[in-house]
């Protein structure tokens, strides 16, 4: 069994390496290939923790496995520790002999933001200009570094429930020469993409703060009762996903279909786009949504690609196991 220690992974994983992944397994999940199995996510009475599992498997890719962890509010001041903590296990889909045990805590936020930027790539007007930002946390910084890789973006506009954290994502935006801007809510009329990634559990972005042709990645819900626009949104915006089963239950859909304005059936998988079975934006004035849950297979497809990384580099540390 082969080990990637969370401390490589850095050195490791490139943000285009994680863009491939995701967009390979993406398509694959579209094309039958590769399916999720159902989350396991449990409160578990300790720590306030929530522990759980996300696992999968990719026929096309040969990936099986999970990724366990969760999250854990209070190691940061207890334990100087983040709170986010993940492990990826991988295992041969032929034996069902354990592969591979790697670090999963940067993979989650690469494979986080590798997602919102694929769906920039696929679904984005070609000729956008302004990035618009809700959040201003830990994944943000990620989300916005990747995305500005996508288009020629010229300028990124901000916006954060907390104000204090707007340096965060400014800091990344001049370092990629880009000017950047914070705004109130309805100045986010101005962007052509908007990335939402904030732990909200209700709507900060009304369907009135939203221009014709903008692309929207939600990106933070991932649980259900979490929310960051307005349902209404959903309703006037062509809906893609990571996994529609996922959406409607515990992302930014859930709340569009609970109150009737969407259903099932006009969500679709962003991984049809990739592969040419759906046309996906069809005008320059259509609003596309992304709305990204996370799925097990992104988290395989990523940590494959390191062990790949990590053995080619002579990194990987063998264990007989
Ligand atoms: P973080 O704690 O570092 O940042 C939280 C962000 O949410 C900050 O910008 C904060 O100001 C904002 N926020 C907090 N309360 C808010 C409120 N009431 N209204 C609006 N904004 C509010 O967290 P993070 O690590 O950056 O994660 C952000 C979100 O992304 C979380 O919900 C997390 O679960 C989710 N996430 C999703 C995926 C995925 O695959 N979709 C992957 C990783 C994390």
């Amino acid at each position: 069994m082969l080990i990637v220690p969370e401390r490589e992974i850095a050195n490791l994983m490139t943000r285009e390496a994680a863009f491939d992944a995701v967009e390979k397994v993406f398509a694959a999940m579209a094309s039958g290939d590769a399916y999720n199995f159902p989350v396991v996510r449990e409160a578990i009475g300790h720590e306030d923790a929530l522990y759980g599992f996300k696992g999968g498997f990719d026929r096309a890719g040969l990936t099986l496995g999970l990724k366990a962890g969760g999250y854990w509010p209070n190691n940061l001041e207890k334990r100087g520790l983040i709170n986010h903590q993940s492990t990826v296990f991988l295992f041969d889909p032929d034996t069902g002999m354990v592969k591979a045990m790697v670090g999963g805590n940067l993979l989650t936020a690469l494979r986080t933001a590798a997602a919102s930027s694929v769906s920039i790539k696929h679904l984005a007007r070609k000729d956008a200009k302004v990035l618009g930002m809700i959040g201003a946390g830990h994944q943000a910084t990620f989300q916005l570094r990747a995305a500005l890789e996508q288009r020629s973006f010229d300028k990124v506009i901000g916006w954060n429930y907390h104000p204090e954290m707007l340096p965060n994502i400014e800091k990344v935006a001049s370092e990629a020469g880009v000017p950047f801007e914070a705004v109130d809510l309805p100045g986010m009329r101005a962007a052509d993409v908007i990335i939402s990634i904030t732990s909200a559990f209700g709507p900060s972005l009304m369907a009135d703060h939203v221009s014709p042709g903008t692309h929207v990645a939600c990106m933070g819900t991932d649980t259900k009762g979490k929310q960051e626009v307005e349902a209404a949104l959903l309703a006037r915006a062509a809906v893609f996903t990571d996994e529609v089963a996922q959406s409607v239950s515990i992302g930014e859909a859930q709340h569009a279909v609970a109150q009737g304005l969407i259903q099932d059936s006009d969500i679709a998988q962003l991984g049809a786009v990739i592969n040419g079975s759906h046309p996906g934006r069809i005008s320059d004035d259509q609003i596309t949504l992304f709305d990204g849950t996370g799925v097990g297979l992104q988290d395989l497809a990523v940590a494959a690609a390191v062990v790949d990384l990590a053995v080619a580099q002579g990194i990987a540390i063998e264990v007989d196991f």
